[in-house]
């Protein structure tokens, strides 16, 4: 648009792809080196065992130069087999996608959920999931699939639930997660959790730019995918985790992503995983702080499933959100998430990920109510006055 010349930089507030710290972009910028090579065998064991403690896990993580759908993909390829059944939660568009990807590599997707766009607004039941086992008593669902941290709508779901019904059933079927935007800004364990596949993406809370993806598997998970006749080849465990006993990959990686990738789990190390969860919290309280003051409803409706990572924001009726999303991204420079599937037009979506801080988040909230006052969006009050507060009464503790 010529009548707004953006000047400063962009706000990309989308959940994901996150602002890339200027640290990781300049590790991304040096030079390409030999994959072959002595030096990046010594790269590759690092990050192996660096990435391990940010899905808590000790077992393998599966690194792909793909994006978080290629990771969907391989989770299926290698533990699944053509016809197998599979228990999926709705819980919004990117658990829908993932039906939908279910679907198309002939697995027998169940889809379960709550009724429509309000079904939206919740978690995964497990009890639902408990009950559906139950009933199942030849044992023909080979895997529930769950997603921890819904995009779409900024509910996250209580992933320990989810395998303690799975156990309440006494039912052998694998527990697959996508956590693709959850990991390293939401508590994640993979192994306290009992999960078989957890698939996720770097363009989220590692903060690098989208290109690489990743699987951490379970014993089990492995186990399965030796029985899996599922054709696979770029996507199979098996070449990859040889590989990666000496840092190396069967093809050629994103080797500058993986230097990206490295320096990121050294900053999110070095800080401590526990604060980075709390700084992420506190963001998120901050701009549900603002959203109250708005007088504007939340998309979550249950306060224990709020998500540290994105904050949905419903419309009044009668208000298009995208025409707001339009307006704000013309008049202020300012990227937010699309109302997506059943919630397209009713909502927008903030992101509080990557390389934010108060003073950025508190920028972003400007530009939403500078943005919805321009279109004519009742305000009870001041939504940024209600985050400073809140910010400033409530400082992160010191690490
Ligand atoms: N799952 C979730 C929860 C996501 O947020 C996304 C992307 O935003 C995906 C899956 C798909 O990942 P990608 O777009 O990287 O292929």
């Amino acid at each position: 648009n010529l009548d707004f010349h953006p000047s400063g930089r962009h706000f990309l507030q989308i959940p994901g792809p996150s602002p890339v710290p200027d640290r990781i972009l300049r590790a991304i910028s040096l030079p390409t080196i030999d994959h072959r090579g002595p030096e990046f065998g010594v790269l590759g064991l690092e990050l192996l065992a660096k990435l391990k403690q940010v899905f808590k896990t000790e077992g393998p993580v599966m690194v792909y130069p793909a994006s978080g759908t290629g990771a969907w993909e391989a989770a299926f390829a290698n533990a699944l087999s053509p016809g197998d059944r599979v228990l999926m939660f709705e819980t919004g568009h990117f658990a829908t996608l993932w039906h939908k990807m279910a679907l198309r590599l002939q697995l027998e997707p169940e889809f379960i959920g709550l009724p429509g766009y309000e079904g939206w607004r919740q978690g995964v039941r497990a009890d639902m999931i408990e009950a559906r086992l139950r009933e199942d008593a030849g044992h023909r669902i080979k895997a529930v699939c769950v997603v921890h941290n819904e995009t779409s709508t900024g509910v996250t779901s209580d992933i320990a639930a989810v395998r303690r019904a799975i156990d309440a059933a006494g039912h052998p079927a694998l527990l697959l997660v996508d956590t693709i935007s959850g990991l390293a800004s939401a508590d994640y364990r993979h192994d306290e959790w009992g999960v078989d596949v957890t698939i996720s993406g770097s363009q989220k809370g590692l903060m690098l730019p989208p290109g690489i993806s990743f699987n951490a598997l379970s014993d089990k998970a492995i186990s399965a995918s030796r029985e899996s006749t599922m054709p696979r080849s770029f996507w199979a465990w098996d070449e990859i985790l040889e590989a990666n006993r000496n840092g190396y990959w069967p093809y050629t990686p994103s080797t500058n992503l993986l230097y990206g990738l490295n320096e990121a789990l050294d900053m999110l190390l070095d800080e401590g995983l526990e604060h980075v969860f709390a700084r992420h919290q506190r963001w998120a309280a901050g701009v549900r702080t603002a959203v109250e003051a708005w007088g504007l409803e939340i998309q979550c409706q249950d306060p224990a499933l709020y998500s540290p990572v994105l904050t949905g924001v419903v419309m009044p009726d009668g208000i298009d959100a995208d025409a707001v999303r339009k307006i704000i991204y013309e008049r202020f420079d300012l990227s937010l998430g699309m109302g997506l599937g059943k919630a397209k037009g009713k909502m927008f979506r903030i992101g509080h990920l990557g390389d934010c801080n108060d003073l950025t988040l508190v920028a972003t909230l400007g530009g939403c109510e500078a943005g919805m006052k321009l279109c004519g969006v009742p305000l009870a009050g001041s939504g940024v006055a209600a985050a400073l507060e809140y910010f400033a009464q409530h400082p992160l503790e010191a690490r």
